[in-house]
């Protein structure tokens, strides 16, 4: 059986950022891949996805974007080429091809048995991503039949999709996908739940720059009051495109059609919340009170935006009618763990952690929501969160050399 000092699952950025913080301490290591490197920038991407984060933002341990335009959002196509070159760059020891299909806890290590054998490592590095699964309400399954359901894993590009109106659930990279559809020429409408409003650029410079600068996004997980809400507060509402924003008010001038959160079906009869204008409220006040953090930082007012309009939403809207044929469930996703046979998964199958350090000693994880900072599922958090977590793991393989010395001794 083939050992080493430590297995990491999953060769994204996350896997790729552990392995370079490994090998800058000389941890003997390999990343297991079930495909390529950057397989779900790949695989999982719409086509015309830009990423939301400024090129400037895309830094890694060692690599920092020297690229021609950083202000420009990458495609899923340039992201999976520069992971690809990084892993090159990096030297990165990734085995791809190689699914894990379970890991077990045995003789003060782990049993890492793949379909292309099997690892013994006393620590494991769960890199396997935080959005391995779109995730869909349980009303999902009472679509009337006819109408095609689609995840935004699934779906590419507006001519994938049967023709006909589209209503699009989920109000974070759902505005994304609401925008294009609408662009394409189809009826659409949005369901919106509790969403962050966010502008593309603020004080004449994209929203992230403040963000950064302000170290909003460097807010620590031991910092915030309320972590479990801090983890559960859905992505950005942003579009990757310079100076342009697309928010609910830019969508609903374009023609989209704006309803509450989903919150039945009932008869083939989508129902919606009416809770719409409460939604759009609470979002523009938790703007204002960031624009008011970034200003405090910048020492001066800037502007402020028009609160979201919401004009009088539907409650209700018969599938069966012929005017929805598909619905994108842009729901949000989870990881996939359904392999992990290590008991540190609460009942709903969560993994639990202390900033990706579980009760296992030896077992951490990377790249979930908040894990050490707000930026954590960002390119940008990978770096601070590995190399604490780096840091963490080297302390513990020397307390185990430690206790094997003693007891040979
Ligand atoms: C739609 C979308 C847009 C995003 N936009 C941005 C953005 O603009 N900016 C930004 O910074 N971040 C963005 N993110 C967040 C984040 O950067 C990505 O989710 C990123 O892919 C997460 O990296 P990761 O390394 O944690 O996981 P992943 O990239 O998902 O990598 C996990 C890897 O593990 C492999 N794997 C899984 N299971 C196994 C197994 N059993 N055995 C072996 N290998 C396995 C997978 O094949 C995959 O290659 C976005 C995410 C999504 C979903």
């Amino acid at each position: 059986m083939p050992s080493t000092n430590t297995v990491i699952i999953g060769a994204g950025h996350c896997g790729l950022a552990m392995s370079a913080c490994l090998t800058a301490r000389s941890i003997d290591h390999v990343i297991l891949e079930r495909a390529e490197v950057a397989n779900s920038w790949r695989t999982q991407r719409w086509d015309s996805l830009r990423l939301l984060t400024p090129n400037w933002m895309t830094r890694l341990p060692g690599y920092q974007y020297r690229g021609a335009d950083p202000d420009g959002y990458l495609s899923a196509r340039g992201v999976a080429a520069m992971l690809a070159d990084y892993a090159h760059a990096s030297a990165a020891p990734v085995r791809t091809g190689t699914t894990v299909t379970s890991v077990r806890a045995a003789g003060g290590g782990y049993v890492v048995h793949t379909d292309q054998g099997v690892w013994h490592a006393p620590t494991v590095v769960l890199a396997s991503g935080a959005a391995a699964v779109p995730t869909t309400p349980g009303l999902a399954r009472l679509v009337p039949a006819g109408i095609t359901s689609v995840t935004p894993a699934r779906y590419r590009s507006p001519a994938g999709l049967p023709p006909g109106g589209v209503l699009v659930v989920g109000a974070s990279s759902g505005v994304q996908l609401a925008d294009e559809l609408h662009r394409s020429g189809r009826p659409v409408t949005l369901a919106i739940g509790e969403h962050v409003r966010m502008p593309r650029t603020y004080r004449g410079r994209d929203i992230l720059w403040w963000l950064d600068a302000a170290g909003v996004l460097d807010q620590r997980y031991d910092e915030v009051d309320d972590l479990v809400r801090a983890r559960n507060v859905p992505s950005m509402q942003l579009v990757g495109t310079p100076g342009r924003t697309v928010d609910l008010n830019a969508l609903s001038s374009a023609g989209v059609r704006l309803t509450g959160r989903l919150a039945g079906i009932q008869d083939g009869v989508a129902q919606f919340s009416g809770s719409l204008p409460n939604v759009c409220a609470l979002a523009d006040l938790k703007l204002g009170r960031l624009l008011d953090t970034i200003d405090a930082w910048a020492g001066t007012a800037g502007e402020r935006f028009a609160p979201t309009a919401v004009r009088t939403a539907p409650l209700g809207l018969d599938l069966r009618s012929g005017e929805i044929s598909t619905i994108v469930w842009a729901t949000g996703y989870r990881p996939d763990l359904s392999w992990l046979h290590v008991p540190v998964l609460d009942r709903k199958g969560r993994i639990v952690h202390d900033g990706g350090v579980t009760a296992s000693p030896g077992l951490y994880v990377m790249g979930l929501p908040f894990l050490r900072r707000r930026k954590s599922t960002l390119i940008d958090g990978a770096a601070g969160d590995a190399a604490e977590l780096t840091a963490h793991l080297a302390g513990h393989l020397d307390a185990l050399a430690g206790r094997r010395e003693r007891s040979a001794s």
